[in-house]
């Protein structure tokens, strides 16, 4: 049922020009389930060139009938939900029903951008003499390129491509090669809505050579990245060098700050759930467990215990919490972070390896003894990994969750309502969740600060990202 993904281009489904392709792969046993076309310069200089038309058609549409067509678009997703949640699990390893909340949520994101759209009002400014007419106008930017990652397939695409299109702007979006089917599927939606051609050009290929060549062409007004620091810094540097507004929404390491006011059970909880969510690959998992040291032991044995009723399996079985790796890549990279600490003195109470058998399956894992010299405690593992550390002050606590260069989600337990504040004052991040977890909802802006990048992507500000500003002054 695995389709070969198609790229598309100027309102056409098609494969590349010249017939590449790239093997797409399951993470939960490492069987080959289709492909996906591999673009090329030919490819990219008609998606551009559609772009633009598409650019020069789509605000001409009145945000009125952008909004009716987004929001078309939006049923559509819920209408083909399990079909697309299905893709989704195979390509990316994650349970079918974070896959299927992700489809849903997906149409929720397209409803509320597509009625934001409408609101992207202007102004008049009061005039200093008689006869003059200050207006203040929003524009959509231009075409945009927009760069995302395997991590969450339709999530990622969604929040540029409603952003982008309810502004009235055009956009070229590079999805990931290794989970190709569930954001084509997105696009298709779009497409099916009746979004005219060449507004939405999707293409696969070497993400390298793609944005090299996107970025720096005329036709591309704006770029919006997500994925690692390292990579959104030469993206946010190539736009710099050709004055593109960016778009960037990079790592995280978020801490997790448990005072020993707080409902330490509920805490416990929702952190497990939310860490484990999608292997942990998510940029704003929580990741450093900062618990105060009167809750330490408490904390740190139920969270062991509930880490270990974690059910690693295939996304597709009934029951299965946590899914494989998405990619080859990680299983290395978080057993290189997990030996270094253990090297270091780090206690690992549970999991701290791959899983035998076939797919990219890790152990839930649960570390403490930790220091600050380990790289686990400054490098974002981007995997199932828990890092516990006892703190004793609220000074103390803020220094930790500040001390790196991460600066996107934060999360703290406490009842406190005088912590609380001081938390929301000095905490140095985008986004701060406090007794509960209620960061990325459409409605409320999402994104980072410090190395997690620039600009948000949910929320007013969202679209705000994807207009100009113009004035006109009139004299009469
Ligand atoms: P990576 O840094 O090579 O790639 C991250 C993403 O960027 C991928 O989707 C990749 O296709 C894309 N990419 C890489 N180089 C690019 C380029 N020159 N132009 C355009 N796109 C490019 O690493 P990876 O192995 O895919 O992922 C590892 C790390 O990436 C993780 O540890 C995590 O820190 C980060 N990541 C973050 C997010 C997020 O949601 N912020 C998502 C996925 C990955």
């Amino acid at each position: 049922m695995y389709p070969n993904v198609q790229l598309y281009i100027n309102g056409q489904w098609r494969d590349a020009a010249d017939g590449r392709s790239i093997a797409v792969v399951n993470p939960a046993n490492g069987e080959t389930l289709g492909s996906v076309a591999h673009a090329d310069i030919a490819d990219l200089d008609e998606a551009l060139a559609a772009a633009q038309q598409g650019f020069d058609t789509w605000r001409k549409v009145s945000a009125f009938d952008r909004y009716k067509v987004m929001r078309k678009a939006g049923e559509l997703m819920r209408e083909r939900a399990d079909h697309i949640a299905r893709l989704m699990t195979l390509e990316q390893g994650k349970p079918l029903a974070e896959a299927r909340a992700e489809t849903l949520a997906a149409a929720d994101i397209i409803d509320w951008l597509a009625e934001e759209g409408r609101r992207s009002y202007g102004r008049i400014v009061p005039s200093r003499a008689q006869g003059i007419e200050q207006r203040v106008i929003s524009e959509p930017v231009g075409p945009v390129a927009a760069f995302t990652p395997w991590n969450f397939p339709i999530n990622q695409v969604v929040r540029k491509l409603s952003s982008a299109l309810a502004a009235g702007c055009s956009i070229i979006v590079k999805a990931p090669e290794e989970t190709p089917a569930s954001p084509a599927e997105l696009i298709r939606a779009f497409a099916d809505a009746g979004v005219p051609a060449g507004v939405i050009g999707l293409v696969y290929g070497v993400p390298a050579d793609i944005s090299g060549y996107l970025i720096p062409h005329p036709v591309i007004r704006k770029v919006t990245f997500t994925g690692s620091t390292p990579v959104g810094k030469q993206l946010a540097a190539m736009a710099g060098q050709h004055m593109k507004p960016a778009t960037m929404e990079l790592g995280g390491h978020a801490p997790a700050m448990v005072f020993a006011d707080a409902d330490v059970e509920k805490a416990v909880q929702l952190l497990v759930a939310s860490k484990f969510r999608n292997a942990g690959q998510v940029c704003v998992s929580p990741t450093r467990f900062l618990v105060q040291r009167e809750v330490f032991e408490t904390f740190l044995n139920r969270f062991v215990e509930l880490a270990g009723k974690v059910k690693v399996g295939n996304g597709l079985e009934e029951g299965v919490t946590m899914g494989p790796l998405a990619n080859g890549r990680r299983a290395p990279a978080l057993q290189a972070l997990v030996d270094d600490a253990r090297a270091k003195g780090a206690t690992v109470h549970l999991g701290g390896k791959a899983i035998d058998g076939p797919g990219y399956f890790f152990a839930p894992t649960v570390i403490s003894g930790l220091n600050t010299g380990m790289r686990l405690m400054n490098e974002e593992p981007f995997g199932p990994v828990a890092l516990i550390v006892p703190f004793d002050t609220l000074d103390e606590v803020i220094a930790e969750a500040n001390r790196l260069p991460f600066g996107l989600a934060s999360y703290a337990f406490t009842a406190s309502s005088k912590t609380a504040q001081a938390l929301s004052d000095r905490v140095e991040a985008g986004m701060l969740s406090i007794n509960h977890l209620g960061i990325g909802l459409p409605e409320t802006p999402f994104g980072g600060i410090k190395d997690s990048g620039h600009g948000s992507e949910g929320g007013t500000e969202a679209i705000q990202a994807y207009l100009v500003t113009k004035l006109v002054t009139h004299l009469g």
